[in-house]
């Protein structure tokens, strides 16, 4: 039987499968985390993807609870600049094109032209519009995780899981504060005990390993290998710095604003007090001196002599996530490099699966091939998606040509551009419960960036052109009405603060 279960690691990753193990199964398991203070969590991690909203009411949080205690903001979608030829812009919205009953669907008018030169995320949704209006995805009276439009949360990961510390020790999870110096495997192989330095041995039955990239158990006690994606994400390295905002009332955006530069990208993530600003970058094409002058260049005079971090990047994941009874998640599982903020929806994934698929019976072997197929998966997918932002880049600079030189590309995403020159992405071309981003996402990015518009003539489309025309004027419309309505968004976060 399946009882005790011994966490390793208090970052995120810990005290969210803490916490949610925790909601799930009550008394009936026995759960302790245990970290060690010293070493502290990794603290960036700031801006998450719309799953979270659903785990948290899970986990019996009140949102505005959440807002107020992790310094939350919305975050309705990511806004990429300069990453097509370094003067350019385009929106990757979390909302879904409109599909209201009895209008087509809108790619194949737009592809045929039917909206102008309206980009393709503005001509389908009006979440653009409310973003560069800088309103909420929501009012009041819509209830906790909900909203008119698809949202996500920017917040303060300290902070966060600090929240998600409470709320787990709430729900009766033992929290052992300790450095784990060792691990004893027993003769089968599996871990026998966690060797902690103040408190002994401590013993279970499943071991979590979310002890970031240390992987003290999956990685230093089991040997798992590390699959490593380097050859085709080349970014391994982070400078992040945070700046305070200049003023109370600042606006604060509500999208991650994501900006190309020759050897990476920024992150510039609005929180409630201060700005979390990043820049991701290959340092087999720059130096790091250069790429804190590029940094602080992004940021401006706001940063001068604030500190910048710097945070190595171990870009992959194990190839085997689960091993005998000991399960890797957060970093010790694997990292992919934050341009999506595919990290806690990792979590959020690994954290479900874990909970639904449970061996209350003691029986770990199915379960952890099934684990290992589903996440080694899960994560290739998003390697993939995260390389189609680079390899559709006209950048010239070394960092952009070598991104866009197909002996980089794997062959999934090689296969499905190729399919994609003559008809556009469809939900046919993919997993939905192994792919973390829907059709619609690959569509943003794809069209976004300037891909070519192929579309076959499909009989019958022209008898809907006409109602293809009235969506694309009723969603101009609809916006101006939704930017009138909804509040702005740092009025809205403090309303929230406020509320009990
Ligand atoms: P950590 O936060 O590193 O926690 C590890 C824990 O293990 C700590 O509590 C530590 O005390 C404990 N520990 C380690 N060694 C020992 C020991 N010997 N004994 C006892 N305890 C020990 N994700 C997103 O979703 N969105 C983003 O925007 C995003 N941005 C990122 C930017 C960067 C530069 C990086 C590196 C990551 C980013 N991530 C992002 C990923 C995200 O930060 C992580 O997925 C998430 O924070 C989970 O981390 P973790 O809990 O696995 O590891």
């Amino acid at each position: 039987m399946t009882q005790r279960i011994l966490i390793v690691g208090g970052g995120s990753a810990g005290w969210l499968c803490a916490a949610y193990l925790a909601k799930m199964f009550g008394a009936t398991k026995e759960i302790t985390l245990v970290e060690a203070p010293e070493i502290g969590a990794i603290g960036v991690g700031e801006g998450s993807f719309p799953s979270l909203r659903a785990t948290l009411a899970a986990l019996g949080i009140p949102e505005a609870e959440f807002i107020r205690e992790a310094s939350a903001t919305f975050k309705q979608g990511i806004s990429f600049h300069n990453w097509v030829h370094g003067d350019d812009h385009y929106f990757h919205p979390f909302s879904m094109p409109s599909q209201r009953p009895g209008a087509p669907e809108l790619l194949p008018y737009w592809l045929q032209g039917l909206a102008g030169d309206t980009p393709f995320a503005e001509a389908v949704t009006m979440q653009k519009r409310v973003v560069d209006a800088q309103r909420a995805p929501k009012r009041i009276g819509d209830g906790d995780y909900n909203g008119p439009m698809n949202y996500a949360y920017h917040f303060d990961a300290a902070r966060f899981a600090g929240l998600l510390a409470k709320h787990a020790r709430k729900l009766g999870v033992r929290h052992v504060q300790d450095h784990v110096d060792g691990v004893q495997l027993g003769h089968d192989g599996a871990i026998a005990s966690v060797e902690t330095r103040e408190h002994g041995a401590l013993t279970a039955d499943l071991y979590i390993d979310c002890s970031g990239f240390r992987a003290l158990l999956i990685g230093g006690a089991l040997g798992s290998p590390f699959h490593s994606v380097s050859d085709i994400l080349f970014c391994d390295t982070a400078l992040a710095v945070q700046v305070p905002h200049p003023a109370p009332d600042t606006p604060i955006a509500s999208a991650t604003i994501s900006t190309a530069h020759e050897a990476g990208w920024t992150w510039d993530i609005g929180l409630q007090e201060r700005r979390g600003i990043g820049y991701v970058y290959s340092s087999r094409h720059t130096s790091d001196e250069r790429a804190e002058q590029v940094l602080r260049a992004y940021a401006g005079p706001a940063a001068d002599g604030l500190k910048v971090r710097k945070i190595p990047m171990r870009v992959g994941y194990r190839e085997q996530h689960w091993i005998k009874n000991c399960v890797a998640i957060g970093l010790a599982g694997g990292f992919l490099e934050p341009l999506e903020a595919s990290g806690i929806g990792l979590v959020e994934t690994a954290v479900h699966m874990l909970g639904a698929l449970f061996p209350h019976n003691g029986e770990m072997a199915p379960l952890a091939r099934h684990f290992n197929q589903f996440m080694g998966e899960r994560y290739a997918r998003i390697v993939d998606f995260i390389k189609l932002h680079y390899c559709l880049s006209q950048r010239r600079e070394q960092f952009w040509t070598d991104n866009c030189d197909p002996a980089s590309w794997s062959d999934s995403l090689r296969d499905k551009l190729a399919m994609w020159r003559c008809r556009p992405p469809q939900r046919m071309d993919f997993l939905t419960d192994l792919d973390m981003y829907p059709p619609t996402s690959w569509q943003y990015v794809l069209y976004g960036m300037g891909f070519p518009k192929a579309m076959p003539p499909l009989p019958g489309m022209e008898a809907l052109a006409a109602a293809a025309r009235q969506e694309f004027a009723n969603i101009a419309a609809v916006s101006e009405r939704a930017v009138a309505d909804l509040p702005d968004h740092r009025a809205f976060i403090a309303q929230l603060c406020q509320h009990e």
